[in-house]
């Protein structure tokens, strides 16, 4: 199964991606995760990829196209993914169905998080991440856990483009770029919207619906 999650940012994918692809078994493909793990080994694409995600803009379409048609043939394209974060432009989202097509496959489910612009913006001011293995923590449980993760003791510190400046620029390219994705997967039939402004039990239970409304008409 290929499931796209589709949101702001600040809306839950990577939250609710981690626990859908957990359940289901499915591999979670985070962009925004490959390129900040490529800044942390310092390669090449970490470094360019640094310069754009700083100023709140978006790396380049055919970067982040071979990069994520690189990983999905290393995964094998048999198994089932959840691309969080992916795609983000019109482009991108044309060169994954063509990449799919390629092997006979499709996107069966996009799940589009939605979720108000005021929420957003309070959910990254308070949003503090794991520098080790990534976890994302709201301000209350990282004043709980002292700054420190939970899962595996690593340092959590804010992203550096949740600043409210770099925070306005994405929202504007999100709006820009990422919105027209929403159409171009309601177009083809397959864009289911969920509330994302609740809790994230009650965000994944309603993806877990719509999901098992897409198995059950595919069985
Ligand atoms: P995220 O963690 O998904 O908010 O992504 C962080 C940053 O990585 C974004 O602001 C972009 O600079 C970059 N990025 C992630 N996914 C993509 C994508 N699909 N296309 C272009 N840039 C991306």
């Amino acid at each position: 199964m290929y499931i796209v999650l589709l949101g702001a940012p600040g809306s839950g994918k990577g939250t609710q991606g981690k626990i859908v692809a957990e359940r289901l078994g499915l591999l979670h493909l985070s962009t925004g995760d490959m390129f900040r793990a490529a800044e942390r080994e310092g390669t090449p694409l970490g470094r360019l990829a640094k310069e754009y995600k700083d100023r709140g803009q978006l790396v380049p379409d055919s970067i982040t196209v071979a990069m994520v048609h690189e990983a999905l043939l290393e995964h094998g394209l048999g198994h089932g993914v959840i691309l969080d974060g992916f795609p983000r432009t019109l482009e991108q989202a044309r060169a994954l169905d063509a990449i799919l097509a390629g092997d006979g496959r499709k996107i069966d489910l996009a799940l589009y998080l939605s979720v108000a612009d005021a929420v957003l913006v309070e959910r990254l001011a308070q949003r503090w991440q794991c520098t080790n293995c990534g976890t994302v923590f709201g301000l209350g449980n990282a004043a709980e856990t002292a700054g420190t993760c939970s899962r595996c003791g690593g340092q959590l510190s804010q992203r550096s483009d949740d600043r409210p400046d770099v925070v306005r620029e994405r929202l504007e390219v999100y709006y820009r770029d990422t919105l027209p994705v929403v159409d171009y997967y309601r177009d083809r039939g397959v864009l289911r919207e969920i509330d994302g402004n609740r809790a994230v039990t009650e965000v994944t239970r309603a993806i877990c619906a719509a999901l098992e409304g897409v198995l059950a008409t595919s069985a």
